[in-house]
């Protein structure tokens, strides 16, 4: 069978998925979404979108033995039923000893310390009774940041006591204890390792983050760090990439902090929210890109087409219901302007219901035009 006939599977239809069956359609790729219903935002763009859940056992395999390639959007699948699959016959990819090393924040920071990669240093507790223990002994000392080990996402699991009134809140868990980095940039970089090992890494971008929700606010391209350090960066991505053996995406972020030292903070195995700009700013966009890889097709050119802003399209706070998306038409009036609706059935207060990407030919052109949307676009019930 020719690579570009194989059939893909995709274990999750939230945005992600969606973006990844829109980037097969040029392809003219066979692309299967699994999700729990069809209200999912793949479900609106996915002829083929089966229901069940990518944490059942059984749902995740007889999706994944309809397929010949299975990816995920999202890393917490069961992982039992990927090696099961792994073990009949189906490309899985991301392999389920990458998912592995990345699911437990604890796993995936032992793998950075054990092989050289920067990143800040770490404790592992048990829970809220040993992060106690270890403040009261002195082994610990404020500020500190909690990780919850499995299942945070979008900052939730991520907790940091500042002084000991805040001791009080501490989540309590398996986690991983870093001290609080004085970040003065943080910085996304994606890589993508085919089947046959070859890399292609996109731009490094700089994210701004929302100082409540903890979701990015503006992400910037090209990152305002030096050539030479943009380089530096994704030299470690690329090793990394190349440490772990994934086939597919990895997207690393890093913090840059106040000595100038960059740190490795995590990795997802997937397509990432801070390479949405890619889809209209580069060469090729991080969902062909994933594509090409799990299909050990050659590489697209990742480099940037004209300096860019990406800003996510959150729910207002104290709107529910089904969006109602305020100002879509005087943002489609600006020039450069992409907005990406992801098309779900219901908004709620900071949920991500898309996102706009605005190019232009100064990233400070780029950056006014990005203010004036996020006062214009608002996500209304
Ligand atoms: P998530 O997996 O939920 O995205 P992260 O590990 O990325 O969690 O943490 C969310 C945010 O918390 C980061 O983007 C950063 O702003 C802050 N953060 C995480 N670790 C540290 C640290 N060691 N020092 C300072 N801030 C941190």
């Amino acid at each position: 069978m020719s690579k570009i006939n194989q059939s893909i599977g995709v274990l999750g239809g939230g945005q992600l998925g969606r973006m990844l069956v829109e980037a097969a359609a040029p392809l003219g790729l066979d692309i299967r979404v699994l999700d729990v219903d069809g209200d999912y935002p793949a479900a609106g763009v996915c002829p083929k979108f089966y229901e069940g859940s990518f944490l059942d056992f059984n749902d995740v395999v007889g999706f994944g033995q309809e397929v010949d390639i299975l990816t995920v959007e999202i890393e917490n699948v069961n992982i039992e039923a990927i090696k099961y699959l792994e073990g009949n016959g189906t490309f899985v990819y991301p392999q389920s000893f990458v998912l592995e090393k990345i699911i437990d924040k604890g796993v995936q920071k032992q793998f950075y310390l054990d092989h050289g990669l920067p990143t800040a240093p770490a404790q592992f507790v048990k829970g809220k009774a040993e992060i106690m223990e270890k403040y009261t002994s002195g082994e610990l000392k404020l500020p500190f940041v909690q990780k919850i080990r499995v299942g945070g996402y979008d900052g939730r699991g991520v907790y940091i006591v500042k002084d000991e009134a805040g001791l009080s809140e501490i989540l309590d868990g398996p986690s991983i204890i870093e001290p609080l980095v004085a970040i003065r940039r943080e910085l996304a970089v994606i890589v993508a390792r085919s089947v046959s090992g070859e890399v292609k890494v996109f731009p490094v971008v700089e994210m701004q983050f929302h100082p409540t929700a903890n979701l990015v606010e503006f992400l910037f391209c090209p990152s305002k760090i030096e050539d030479e350090r943009q380089k530096y960066v994704q030299d470690i991505a690329r090793d990394l990439a190349i440490k772990l053996g994934i086939v597919g995406l990895l997207a690393v972020e890093l913090f840059e902090d106040d000595q100038g030292n960059i740190l490795i903070n995590e990795c997802a195995p997937r397509p990432h929210n801070s390479g949405h700009h890619s889809i209209e700013a580069c060469i090729t966009s991080q969902f062909e890109q994933h594509l090409r890889a799990i299909l050990d097709l050659p590489l697209g050119d990742a480099d940037l087409i004209m300096p860019c802003v990406m800003i996510n399209v959150l729910g207002e706070s104290g709107f529910s219901g089904a969006p109602l998306y305020e100002g879509i038409e005087e943002t489609l009036k600006i020039e450069g302007v992409y907005p990406h609706l992801y098309g779900k059935k219901n908004t709620k207060p900071f949920r991500k219901m898309g996102h706009v990407t605005i190019m232009d030919h100064t990233l400070e052109e780029a950056i006014s035009k990005a203010k004036i949307i996020q006062q214009t676009l608002k996500v209304k019930a």
